[in-house]
């Protein structure tokens, strides 16, 4: 299996860079963001708890997200491998990550790290904002908060791939298909 953890800050084109990958690698997507949105739209229990922590910026807690990771990763016992894309975002996610994948006899391949700077981040979110309808986009407080939520819990899940020797760090900046193009390095070296 060709398990990847695409990893970096909100804004960073995770979603857009998964498109690609999983099309050329014939990969399964699985976005907790957009998981937990379809539960909103769904109007689940879960979408109802999940929506709670969204709309402030913060993260819904580990239990109900490695949980939720779980199940859908088993919905596909065909799979070649998962793009984990806005998974694993605390430490504690991915050692849960790493215990589930062993128990069936898997293991994450690599974290690719799209690298954006803050202030190209900020001017991203600003222009999906206008057409995402994603009402954690919509507003300033919310954005600056997802991203202090990041550095603070989020980045340190770098240096756990790191300690591995897994990090692999690309730039994010340039168009679409550059990025892809440095993506594609990435794995295929
Ligand atoms: P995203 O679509 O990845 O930007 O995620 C949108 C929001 O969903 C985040 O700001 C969090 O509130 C929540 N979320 C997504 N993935 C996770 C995760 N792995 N752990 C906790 N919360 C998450």
């Amino acid at each position: 299996m060709l398990n990847i953890v695409l990893f970096g800050p909100p804004g960073a084109g995770k979603g857009t860079q998964s498109e690609k990958l999983i099309d050329r690698y014939q990969l399964v997507h699985l976005s907790t963001g957009d998981i937990f949105r379809a539960n909103i739209r769904g109007e689940t229990e879960l979408g109802k708890l999940a929506k709670s922590y969204m709309d402030k910026g913060e993260l819904v807690p580990d239990k109900v997200t490695i949980g939720m990771l779980k199940s859908e990763v088993t919905k596909h016992p065909e799979a070649k491998g998962f793009i984990f894309d806005g998974f694993p975002r605390t430490t504690a996610q991915a050692e849960a990550l790493d215990e589930f994948l062993k128990s069936m006899g898997s293991e994450i391949a690599m974290m690719l790290a799209l690298e954006v700077p803050e202030e190209e981040l900020k001017k991203r979110l600003k222009l999906r904002a206008e057409t995402s309808g994603r009402t954690d986009d919509a507003d300033p407080e919310v954005i600056n908060k997802r991203i202090a939520v990041y550095q603070r819990e989020t980045a340190p899940v770098a240096d756990y791939y790191r300690s591995q020797n897994k990090y692999k760090g690309v730039d994010g900046t340039g168009t679409i298909d550059e990025i892809s193009q440095r993506l594609y390095r990435a794995i295929d070296t």
